[in-house]
């Protein structure tokens, strides 16, 4: 790499046309005014060993990590964050000369920076936290939760071997319910997280029972297609705040853009707007 030359990074996945972070890391870029460019890049299963060492070559500062290779990329990794290694998965890699890959993960930040921002009252200490799905982000969510001070964590999944397998990743510390009585566990909650994709735009709705949701919990759903899902449409109108997904995939894109771009940006309404455009 050259002194002179443009500042490289991107986003690795497969597939990865759909990814958004381009048009975030984008809208830095020229707000800013850094000249360097943030490039999606596919790579197929099995080929992320030799593609991470191909864009070493070619002067990449680091990339995000996005589905199938978040957990490859934290055991690729020459070294991780204590998060990173508490999750089990890497979603920002910078790649540094004499130390190698770095791995982090930043979704838990960008969950918690995007909660204290749409709920400035809120905190994940007031009480027991619900959270629905265990799939890759529920392990950022729960992590995130615990780490700022969730005094119990109630786990509800599909499929129970699933919220078994990320309960016993934390040490016991989250509480296992049947999907089927998912209604029942929202007593006494002071935060409920969606981290399923059921509301998304072409899936099925949660259609979750808000009865015995306390009127002062939090309501949040990582699904941002739509950005009011139905969930917290119905939260919003029984008087419980909420908050939209979009500035989780904003804030965790924060720490990987001031790494590999030097400038630490702002998740201001015209990226959201940026993003959201058709
Ligand atoms: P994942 O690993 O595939 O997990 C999907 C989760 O959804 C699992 O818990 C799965 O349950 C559950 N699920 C799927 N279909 C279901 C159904 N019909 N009924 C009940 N449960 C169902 O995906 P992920 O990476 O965790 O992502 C989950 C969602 O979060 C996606 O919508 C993704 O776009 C969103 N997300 C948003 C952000 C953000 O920045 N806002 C970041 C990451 C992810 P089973 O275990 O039973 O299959």
């Amino acid at each position: 790499m050259t002194g002179n030359a443009p500042a490289l990074a991107g986003v690795i996945g497969s597939p990865i046309s759909h990814s958004l972070s381009p048009r975030v890391h984008g809208y830095w870029l020229r707000k800013y005014g850094i000249g360097g460019y943030y490039i999606p890049v596919e790579i197929a299963p099995g080929a992320l060993r030799d593609g991470l060492e191909a864009l070493r070559r070619l002067g990449f500062r680091g990339v995000n990590v996005t589905l199938p290779h978040k957990e490859e990329a934290f055991a690729l990794a020459d070294e991780a964050s204590s998060v990173a290694r508490r999750i089990g998965a890497a979603n920002t890699l910078t790649f540094d000369v004499q130390r190698g890959v770095l791995a982090d993960n930043t979704d838990g930040y960008g969950f918690l920076q995007n909660l204290h921002e749409q709920a400035p009252h809120w905190r994940a200490s007031a009480g027991p936290a619900v959270v629905l799905g265990a799939g890759g982000a529920a392990r950022a969510v729960v992590d995130a939760l615990l780490s700022d001070g969730a005094p119990e964590i109630r786990l509800v999944n599909r499929t129970r071997a699933r919220a078994e397998a990320l309960a016993d990743r934390f040490g016991g510390k989250a509480e296992i319910v049947d999907w089927e009585a998912r209604g029942d566990c929202l007593e006494g909650a002071a935060t409920l997280v969606n981290t399923t994709s059921l509301g998304m735009a072409g899936h099925d709705v949660l259609g979750l029972d808000l009865a015995a949701l306390p009127g002062a919990a939090l309501v949040t759903d990582l699904v941002y297609r739509p950005l009011e899902t139905e969930l917290l449409k119905r939260a919003r109108a029984r008087g419980n705040p909420g908050a939209d997904g979009l500035g989780m995939l904003l804030h965790q894109a924060v720490p990987g853009f001031e790494r590999w771009f030097g400038r630490c940006p702002e998740v201001d309404q015209a990226v959201r707007e940026t993003v959201l455009a058709p």
